[in-house]
């Protein structure tokens, strides 16, 4: 081809050089929404088959890939899907459950409170029916998945914000002797404390926003399945509902799993003695910490020992918002958001966050009252996160 112009050269210069001779250490971020090959039958071939090779960056990205793979390993799973959030991926594996008009979705109570609007105001329009049981009491569990014939089960590894550990292995017998699939939020947990497939659940999933990535500075979900024949449906989704995760994301959260352990082990840390430290703490009722207030040996069958979580949430005596608020308002270090899982201690009100949109009631029946506070250990130094909680509380 002839001399090219300057206009062409500025916008081709540079591009499209070959693979280094040398294997990158870390993943590179492949920022390209599209690929092209020498040929058209080459092309043709990667759009047929499924080869592992990129064509468009809503059917795959290898940043995101590696993400992927990463977390299928750590979850002891065969498949593992990236979505843009943790809510894309709960749609994701709920998708995947072959629902039909008239299916039943049994939820735990104890959940995130836009996992139930989903169910009610994404998925009710289309015939799909919630049903709510209690999963920390197998009995009731049981009788209520014979009396509503769910076809899924839904719970979290650790509830929000009450933070009660669900008897994984217990919940997928039950699912599994009525023929139902049983996903399992691990959000709260990450796979460093527990691997729901492990334990018998179907699906694992997280909102990578809060301890993969672990730095308040992305967004994104993933979904693991312990069954190869999930990756169609889950495969599907991404295609075709398109809540893809973004290379920039998959590059954040890829890079923040690195120091997973590292970071949990000192949140652990720091949500533990604040737990005991707040249970003598004269203006705090309650204390709901796994470790100290659940059921033990369902706690260490259920999360890695010695852990309890990263999490803490108190009930103050004084059971009211404007109580929460000024206790909130107080603080001087920990920091007033509704996320969890960061690398800085992280309080929210569970009332007007999370649990916003539940009745007064529902939350009353929860337990989610207007005094309870929920805090996300970071990795500070603990002594200065217990002086300004308990200086806050004081105040
Ligand atoms: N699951 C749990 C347990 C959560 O706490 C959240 C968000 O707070 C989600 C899912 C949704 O995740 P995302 O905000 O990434 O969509």
């Amino acid at each position: 081809m002839s001399e090219l112009s300057i206009q062409t050269k500025i916008v081709h210069s540079g591009e499209r050089q070959p693979a280094p001779g040398g294997q990158p250490v870390a993943t590179p971020i492949y920022a390209t929404a599209t690929y092209t090959y020498p040929t058209m039958a080459e092309m043709d071939a990667v759009f047929a088959g499924d080869g592992g090779d990129f064509v468009y960056a809503r059917y795959g990205n290898p940043t995101v890939f590696a993400l992927q793979d990463a977390m299928a390993e750590l979850e002891n799973g065969k498949v593992s899907l990236a979505f843009g959030s943790g809510m894309a991926a709960i749609h994701a594996a709920l998708m995947a459950c072959d629902l039909q008009p008239g299916s039943v979705v049994l939820a735990s109570q104890d959940m995130y409170g836009a996992s139930y609007d989903l169910l009610y105001k994404i998925f009710g329009p289309f015939g799909i029916k919630t049903q709510i049981a209690d999963f920390n009491d197998l009995d009731s569990l049981r009788s209520k998945v014979d009396d509503v014939k769910p076809q899924v089960l839904l719970a979290e590894t650790i509830s929000n914000p009450l933070l009660k550990v669900c008897d994984i292995s217990g919940a997928a017998d039950i699912a599994h002797r009525a023929k139902a699939r049983l996903i399992v939020d691990n959000t709260f947990a990450t796979p460093y404390l527990c691997r729901p497939l492990d334990l018998g659940a179907d699906f694992s999933l997280h909102s990578a926003t809060k301890y993969l990535g672990g730095h308040a500075d992305s967004t994104g979900g993933i979904v693991i399945s312990n069954d190869e024949t999930d990756r169609a449906a889950l495969v599907g989704v991404m295609k075709l509902v398109g809540g893809v995760l973004s290379v920039w994301e998959a590059h954040h959260i890829l890079r923040g799993i690195k120091t997973l352990a590292l970071r949990l082990d000192r949140q652990c840390e720091n949500a533990r003695i604040l737990a005991e430290t707040l249970r003598r703490n004269e203006h705090v009722a309650e204390v709901f910490y796994p470790s100290m207030t659940g059921d033990d040996t369902l706690v260490s069958r259920v999360i890695r020992e010695p852990f309890g979580g990263g999490l803490v949430t108190i009930r103050l005596k004084d059971d009211t918002r404007e109580a929460a608020y000024k206790f909130m308002d107080a603080l001087e270090i920990c920091i007033r958001a509704t996320s969890l899982g960061d690398v800085f201690t992280l309080v929210s009100h569970s009332a007007t966050s999370s649990h916003r949109e539940l009745s007064p009631k529902r939350r009353a029946d929860l337990g989610i009252s207007d005094g309870l506070v929920r805090i996300s250990a970071g990795i500070e130094n603990v002594d200065d996160i217990v002086r300004d909680i308990e200086s806050a509380l004081e105040r």
